[in-house]
Order: structure tokens, then C-alpha cells, then sequence
């Protein structure tokens, strides 16, 4: 192997230990705050409260057993839109859904129920890792058992870019190891690339979306040059309200409803490298890389669970995942 290529192997087996030997816990900053919504409140006036507290999720509660009853994400509003698309002389009910009708309306449109996993605060944060990837899931609620009352209750939620951004932070004696270009990695999509133009409607979008599994669809013009990123929490505000009529509004419409301290996006280049990538995730609030050439064509994408999977599973021997039950041959 080329010097080069150790380097990228002691820098990721850096990483894979720092993992091992900190907790999901350890992620959580000393003070914050957990909006936790009751399964009974109306899906309508859930979206207001998401707005005006600026976040995109939140555990849910139910309260008449005193359980966890899973992570309310931008999915569940895109299921709504779709059970309102398929059934549209049902307005009156939409209006009427609560949280806990969530099921029901993935039944109704047929989509899987998505997985509710959660980990405990003090397993390692590795853990929580290989369990985010094994499911998909882009968040993960740490939920605990109180002492007193032998409840379930939600901590926190920790999210694929609190995790990277952890490590951006307290190890960058590792990050700064991994010099081989994306290029090289092989890191992200390049083929099949789902994109949209500004004159599309927000709903082709969200249709694009669910076919893809995918939370983001870069806007490009007719060159194919980067415009911007549709993203899925993007339909939270063209939903405000249960106004459902304004899902026919364009892209280029929904994108200028967004709020005032949008982060914006972030590009790199195929010769990029990883650690100048755990720079950027570093310095600022990074939800994907979209990657572009010169002339800011689109080439590919780079989501965070692109990063995750080649941090935690690149030349390992064993890809299954370890613990639980499952058997290691
Ligand atoms: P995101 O939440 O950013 O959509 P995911 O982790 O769900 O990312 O991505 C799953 C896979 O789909 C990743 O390998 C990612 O590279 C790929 N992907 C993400 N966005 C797109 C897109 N617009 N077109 C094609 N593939 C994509």
C-alpha cells in the first residue's frame, strides 16, 4: 500500500476507536432543549410548532401509556401529502389527522412503517453509528429508563451530522489523515442523479423523493449547472397551516420561503479531500455535499451517510453488525 493509503487506513481506525470509547451521551451539549410533541395534537398545528421553534423533527409521546412513540420527521408530512394526492376529496379528514393517525395514513398509501429504533445515552456512539446505517435512519432518539418511575424517557435525538460533526471537531488529528481524493474513494452517487429545474412543481419533487428514498434533489439549470438543493424539510413550509394548494407552487417559489437563517449549501470538487470535507462539517452546518466540476456542472452527490458508512465500514473484514444477536461466522 502506498504511504497514502496507510494514512487513510490509521486515520479511519483513529476514528473507529474515538467511536468505540465515547458514548451517544457524549455527543449531547451541556444545556439543551427537547421539544417532545403529544401524539394527540393535530398533524396541522404540529407543523406551526416545528416552524416556530426551527426544527425539522421531534420525538412523540404518548401519553396515555407513558411510552416513546417514535420520531416525527419531514417522511410523515410527505406521506400526508401523498395520502392527500391519492385521496383529495379527503381534505376535511387531512385537516382532522393527529400524530397518532401516522400509521394509518402509511398504511393507507402503502408505504413501510419506518423502523422506531432508538439506543441508550451510555452504549457507545459506534453503536448508534451501525445501527443508523443498518436502518437508514438519519436521526436516532436516545431514549432511557428513569430510575424513579421505570419509565421510558427520550433524552435526546442524535443526528448522522451531530455524529460527524463530533468528530470533526475531537479528532482531528485523525480526520487530518485521510488525504485520498473523493475521487479516488469512491465516495457518493454519480450515476442516476434525481434533479429538478425551478419551474418544476414542489409536488413532481416530493414524488421524486419517495421514489429515490432520498432527502434532497439538487435544482439545476438547463446546462446542468448547480442552482440549488430542494430539500425534504423544504415542505414543511409550503405546508404551514394545512394549505395544501400550495404544493402546485414552483421550486423556485418553495425555495424563497425559506428562513432567513438558512444555512445554504455546500459543493466540493471529485479532488476534494476527506479531510477537507471534516473541515467544512467543522466549521459550519453541512447536510450533504453536492459535487460540481469547473464549471459548476453537476457530478455528483455526497450524503452524510455516504461519509458514515466509508468512516465506520471501509476495509473492514467483517460488514455484518456486530452485537445483538447476530453471529460473527
Ligand atoms: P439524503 O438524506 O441526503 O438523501 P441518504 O443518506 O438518504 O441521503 O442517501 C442515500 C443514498 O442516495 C446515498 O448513497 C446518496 O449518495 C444517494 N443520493 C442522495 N441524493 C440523491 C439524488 N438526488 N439522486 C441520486 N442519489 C442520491
Amino acid at each position: 500500500a502506498s504511504p497514502l493509503d496507510k494514512d487513510q487506513m490509521q486515520g479511519l481506525r483513529g476514528v473507529r476507536e474515538f467511536l468505540k470509547v465515547r458514548t451517544s451521551y457524549d455527543v449531547l451539549p451541556l444545556s439543551f432543549r427537547l421539544v417532545v410533541l403529544d401524539i394527540d395534537l393535530l398533524i396541522k398545528k404540529s407543523l406551526n410548532i416545528l416552524i416556530q421553534n426551527g426544527i425539522v423533527s421531534a420525538p412523540l409521546w404518548d401519553s396515555r401509556n407513558s411510552t416513546f412513540a417514535g420520531l416525527l420527521t419531514s417522511t410523515d408530512y410527505i406521506n400526508v401529502i401523498q395520502y392527500y394526492c391519492q385521496f383529495p376529496h379527503d381534505l376535511n379528514q387531512v385537516d382532522q389527522f393527529r400524530l397518532s393517525s401516522l400509521r394509518d395514513i402509511e398504511r393507507a398509501i402503502g408505504v413501510l412503517p419506518l423502523e422506531t429504533v432508538s439506543v441508550h445515552p451510555m452504549r457507545p456512539l459506534y453503536e448508534a453509528c451501525r445501527r443508523m446505517l443498518k436502518t437508514r435512519a438519519r436521526r436516532i432518539p436516545l431514549v432511557d429508563i428513569d430510575g424513579e418511575t421505570g419509565r421510558e424517557t427520550v433524552v435526546s435525538v442524535i443526528t448522522q451530522y451531530r455524529i460527524l460533526k463530533f468528530i470533526a471537531v475531537n479528532n482531528e488529528q485523525h480526520t487530518m489523515l485521510l488525504k485520498k481524493p473523493v475521487r479516488d474513494l469512491g465516495l457518493g452517487t454519480y450515476k442516476n442523479l434525481a434533479t429538478t429545474t425551478m419551474n418544476s412543481s414542489v409536488l413532481d419533487v416530493i414524488h421524486l423523493m419517495v421514489k429515490y428514498n432520498i432527502s434532497a434533489v439538487p435544482v439545476v439549470d438547463q446546462d446542468y449547472r448547480l442552482l440549488n438543493v430542494f430539500e425534504a424539510v423544504d415542505v414543511i413550509p409550503c405546508i404551514r397551516g394545512g394549505a395544501y394548494d400550495e404544493l402546485s407552487s414552483t421550486v423556485g417559489e418553495a425555495l424563497s420561503r425559506r428562513a432567513e437563517d438558512f444555512g445554504g449549501i455546500y459543493t466540493c470538487g471529485e479532488d476534494d479531500r476527506l479531510d477537507s470535507i471534516f473541515d467544512t462539517i467543522r466549521k459550519s452546518r453541512v447536510h450533504r455535499l453536492i459535487v460540481i466540476d469547473d464549471d459548476c456542472r453537476l457530478r455528483g452527490i455526497i450524503s452524510l451517510s455516504d461519509i458514515l458508512k466509508y468512516v465506520l465500514l471501509f476495509g473492514e473484514e467483517d460488514d455484518t453488525i456486530r452485537g445483538g444477536s447476530g453471529s460473527l461466522r
